[in-house]
């Protein structure tokens, strides 16, 4: 079928599934295939559960004489060809984001100041890749002014596919860092493949990159683009200084240098969210939101996703950041947490997962920064932390430590920060702490 009818289908339809156990009424079914599961064997259940039709690739799934059935070639490729002509349709100004850090908490603080004044459309949670992009587009409607799409990759060439699909008029890249190592081959791998964002609002006629002028790395991939700029230095489109970190990140930010000081009191943790905090702000003026509605945005966003969590327990104040780690967060966190003014800090660390050949390089860059101080204790999980040498009290994985704090008591009075890569499950030892 020519994408240009199943568009029409699609519109009747209003609404794409591809979770044959949630079918809303009328919608349309397209089935994926997964690692583990074959979309096309719900197809039939999905009609039977209120789709009115069902995209299959396998013809022996479409029952005869059924014309609800819609046979492909590729069900994930139609998937994308639909959520793009969808896009071209309406025509709605997209800003693309990726990044390796921070691409989620910057999306959703940009959508919080955006919608003080327009209809914006949001990828929802972390659904950012060759699926979730082309799921979040097809649920753009006409009355939306705006929307903003999280990009992500663990490889060469994805965002590239991720671009074509979404078609950013805007795009910003929040950083790049150390991450998914494994899968890029190499920082270099990284840079290229987040640039691939850039590479594509260059070729374009019009676009506008938003950039943090503090990061060099990025400095040097944005050339021949049209820059809006963020960060430290004054004159900048939108500038601002931190002002406080204990610990809630407080700053101040202006427009220029001539423009005058607006406060934020964020509940963030992390001065690596101040750079997260500006960007939306430069996207926010941008859009001439305006400068009092952009504050009052970042002042009431209270982050809700188990990223930078702060948590009071009856004996310590813990801040949960177990949902990832990569070299560039864990330094990130590591150096916000030292500049804390409190006292008793205490470091629960689990390996960074997925850095290939240089995993023990940068474990060993990890200890090197704790070695220089600041924290009165510190604990290691995994066996990455287990394979360079240190000084420090070590644990096989997140059962080892938790067998620990039952047997011999848990700490008293700390502040502790709880960082690692989601399969060491650190989020598991806070009900302990
Ligand atoms: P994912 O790759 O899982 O989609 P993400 O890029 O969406 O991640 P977030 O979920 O926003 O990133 O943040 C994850 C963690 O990254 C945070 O908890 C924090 O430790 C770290 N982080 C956030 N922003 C930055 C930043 N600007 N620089 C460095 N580290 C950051
Ligand atoms: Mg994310």
């Amino acid at each position: 079928m020519e994408i240009a009818a199943l568009y029409q289908i699609f519109l009747d339809c209003q609404t794409v599934t591809t979770d044959s156990r949630h079918c809303p009424t009328g919608s349309l079914f397209i089935a994926l295939k997964g690692e583990s599961f074959n979309g096309n064997r719900f197809a039939a259940q999905a009609l039977k559960d209120g789709c009115s039709y069902a995209v299959v690739d396998e013809a022996s799934y479409v029952a005869e004489g059924d014309q609800r059935y819609i046979l492909v070639d590729d069900c994930l490729q139609t998937l994308q060809l639909l959520g793009n002509y969808h896009r071209r349709q309406l025509g709605t100004p997209i800003i693309g984001i990726t990044g390796t850090n921070g691409k989620t908490t910057t999306k959703e603080l940009i959508f919080a100041v955006l919608s003080r004044s327009y209809r914006v459309l949001c990828t929802q949670g972390n659904l950012n890749n060759h699926i979730g992009v082309p799921t979040t587009l097809l649920q753009l409607k006409p009355e939306h002014n705006l929307a903003v799409i999280e990009m992500g990759a663990n490889h060469v060439g994805e965002i590239k596919i991720l671009a074509d699909i979404a078609e950013p008029d805007y795009g910003i890249i929040t950083n790049v860092g150390k991450a998914h190592l494994e899968g890029f081959g190499s920082f270099e791998g990284v840079i290229k493949a987040k640039g691939e964002l850039y590479d594509f609002l260059r070729a374009k006629e019009s676009s506008t990159v938003f950039i943090h002028h503090d990061n060099p790395y990025l400095m040097k991939m944005a050339h021949d683009l049209n820059l809006v700029y963020y960060g430290s230095e004054d004159n900048l489109y939108v500038n601002g200084r931190i002002t406080g970190n204990s610990p809630y990140l407080t700053f101040e930010w202006k427009i220029g240098e001539e423009g005058v000081y607006h406060q934020v009191q964020t509940q963030l943790i992390g001065e690596y969210n101040f750079p997260n905090a500006l960007a939306a702000i430069a996207i926010g003026s941008f859009f001439k939101v305006e400068a009092s509605e952009i504050t009052k945005a970042l002042t009431d966003y209270t982050p809700q996703n188990n990223r930078s969590q702060l948590k009071k327990t009856e004996s310590n104040t813990l801040i949960i950041d177990a949902y990832n780690a990569n070299p560039t967060s864990m330094m990130a966190a590591l150096i916000n947490f030292r500049n804390m003014d409190t006292p008793h800090k205490m470091l629960i660390l689990g390996d960074m997962r997925e850095l290939g050949e240089d995993s023990l390089t940068e474990h060993r860059k990890i200890i090197e920064y704790i070695n220089e101080g600041g924290f009165e204790q510190v604990w290691l999980v995994g066996d990455q932390f287990a394979a360079i040498g240190h000084k420090y009290r070590l644990f096989k994985n997140a059962q080892e430590l938790i067998h620990e704090l039952q047997s011999a008591g848990k700490p008293e009075g700390k502040m502790i920060l709880i960082k690692g890569s989601n399969g060491i499950k650190l989020s598991s030892i806070v009900d302990y702490l």
